[in-house]
């Protein structure tokens, strides 16, 4: 059936987000309409309204939300109504060559689903009757998604839903950039440079894994207090250093593992250069698609470094959204804490500014 939900809606890059009332269908074969109960905040939100991240307008945003399934598609088998439910923002077929072997978020068919369904449609519309683009094959700031199963994870329903919805994508990326990308050795020395939702969550990952040492690089000293209040042994204000790679060398004499969690090639040069001999940089920010980054090719070999990067945290979405809940049940990692704030779908606008200020570990939007 056809639902009339608020949603936050990116109109044309460059402009405030706007909350529109819109229509959602309900759904196709092997797709699933869910009332979302929260959607958190994230910077690649912010960069698809830009055009950073260059979905095209008019997009609902949001990929990061967690709800309630209210309706099942034809051929639907694993979702039944009631089912509590996680966004992920890559498809996962299941059947190509990298989903069978073990590597869903680089899926073939995903794609497809960039900012539509599947199928190149898509079950959203605005007043005016004309299709509405999601983003992430998710669109979940908005009351009510209608989305394919290969973009939903169901999850334990006595989690709490703001501190689930994060899962789907801060939590994952940041833990699982750790986790899954680095396999973070114990007992390790690591930096993060860039401590948002998605770098504090590499921050607690590195402590849930074992390193010795975690050194949080930042601008904003709130968020550096934060980096602490979640494990890190040390933080630099890059602002009080002339180059926070070799501050970053001073303090650990060069890190075995740097995650990069801004999404700049500068930044992603100071990662690598923080870097001990046999050390790995993680790239887990989203840059511009014309950015580029140098580094001394000399060091690849004669140190052996490495140079990767990490989607979603390498996730199996469906072994590790409930595993990393796990983990929250079991009191290893923090997840209430991420929730600075919450809002109602009315002030998205403000939950944007707030984060473009660095006010929020993770700003939230709730749905009643
Ligand atoms: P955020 O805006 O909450 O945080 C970014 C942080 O970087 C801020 O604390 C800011 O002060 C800091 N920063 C900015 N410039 C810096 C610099 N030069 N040195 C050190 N710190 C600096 O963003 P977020 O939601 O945490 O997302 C971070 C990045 O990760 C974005 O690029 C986002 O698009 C990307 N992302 C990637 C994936 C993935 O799958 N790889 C998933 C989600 C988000
Ligand atoms: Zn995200």
């Amino acid at each position: 059936m056809d639902r009339q939900a608020k949603a936050v809606v990116c109109r044309e890059w460059g402009q405030p987000v706007q909350v529109e009332t819109i229509t959602v269908e309900g759904p196709k074969r092997d797709e699933i309409t869910i009332k979302i109960a929260a959607c958190g905040v994230c910077h690649s939100d912010l960069s698809a309204t830009t055009g950073k991240i260059p979905y095209p307008p008019p997009l609902i945003l949001g990929h990061e939300a967690a709800g309630v399934v209210v309706e099942v598609g034809e051929g639907v088998t694993a979702f039944k109504e009631g089912d509590h439910v996680v966004s992920t923002f890559i498809s996962m077929c299941g059947k190509c060559s990298q989903c069978v072997r073990g590597r869903p978020v680089l899926c073939e068919n995903a794609r497809k689903a960039m900012f539509n369904l599947p199928d190149g449609t898509v079950r959203t519309k605005g007043a005016d009757g004309e299709p509405l683009n999601v983003f992430g094959a998710c669109g979940v700031m908005a009351e009510f998604a209608t989305m394919h199963v290969d973009n939903c994870v169901k999850v334990d329903e006595t989690v709490p839903m703001q501190n689930a919805a994060l899962v789907g994508c801060a939590v994952m990326t940041g833990v699982g950039a750790v986790f899954n990308t680095a396999k973070l050795e114990p007992g390790s020395r690591a930096a993060v440079f860039g401590i948002g939702g998605v770098g504090l969550n590499a921050v607690q990952g590195c402590v849930t894994a074992g390193a010795e040492m975690i050194v949080a690089v930042d601008s904003n000293p709130k968020k550096l207090e934060m980096a602490k209040e979640f494990g890190a042994t040390h933080t630099i204000n890059i602002n009080d250093v002339d180059d926070a790679a070799k501050a970053v060398k001073k303090l650990t004499g060069g890190v075995d593992y740097a995650f990069e969690c801004v999404g700049a090639g500068p930044v992603v040069e100071q990662a690598y250069k923080s870097l001990g001999r046999g050390g790995t940089a993680v790239v887990v920010g989203v840059a511009d698609p014309k950015d580029k980054t140098t580094l001394t090719t000399l060091t690849l070999p004669a140190d052996e470094r490495t140079l990767k990067g990490s989607w979603l945290g390498s996730a199996r979405p469906q072994h590790d959204f409930p595993r990393i809940l796990g983990l929250y049940k079991a009191g290893k990692l923090k997840l209430d804490e991420l929730v600075t704030r919450t809002y109602p779908i009315e002030d998205a606008a403000q939950a944007f500014d707030d984060m473009v200020a660095g006010k929020n570990a993770r700003g939230v939007i709730v749905f009643d």
